[in-house]
């Protein structure tokens, strides 16, 4: 059975710099890069859910927000690490759109193409909104970030929590 985790970008991945515009400013949260390394090693699926209204709220361009992530999907790939699946709600609060985490259209659309089995998925993120996306979805939620778990103590706690 596959296994399927989900991942917050900004403050979970990389820093959350507030609507991070230019390359420079892509820092990796303590312990992502050898998290991600053990996920891909026991062969999990990882889909990124990110809300990104950036570009309506005019803090970053569409393009300065595309190198932004090619950047990132870049240094990832060159550790060996790579998404199964992108997805972002580009809208804004006020669009009452469905897939603004903690809605969970973005959640739905991977399972959609990929069977998810709820059991044997979880989200990992930084903020009470992915916690609460997670709930909607019901899969597991894990809280890394500031304050929080360092990313690959929360990785190790996700494989043996799904492996049990
Ligand atoms: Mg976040
Ligand atoms: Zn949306």
């Amino acid at each position: 059975m596959s296994i399927d985790i989900f991942l917050d970008r900004d403050g979970t991945l990389i820093e959350d710099t507030g609507y991070i515009s230019k390359i420079e400013d892509i820092k990796m949260m303590n312990g992502v890069i050898d998290g991600l390394k053990l996920f891909m090693e026991n062969g999990y699926r990882l889909h990124l859910v990110s809300n990104q209204s950036g570009i309506v709220r005019g803090k970053c361009t569409p393009r300065e927000f595309a190198e932004v992530q090619s950047e990132l999907v870049r240094r990832l790939a060159l550790e060996g690490i790579h998404f199964t699946s992108v997805n972002f709600c580009f809208h804004a609060p006020e669009d009452r759109c469905e897939c603004r985490k903690p809605e969970i259209g973005m959640f739905e659309m991977v399972s959609k193409k990929f069977k998810v089995f709820h059991r044997s998925a979880a989200m990992i993120g930084d903020s009470e909104v992915d916690e609460k996306a997670a709930s909607n979805f019901k899969i597991a939620f894990w809280r890394v970030g500031v304050g929080y778990m360092d990313f690959l103590i929360a990785a190790r706690e996700v494989i043996k929590s799904i492996e049990k």
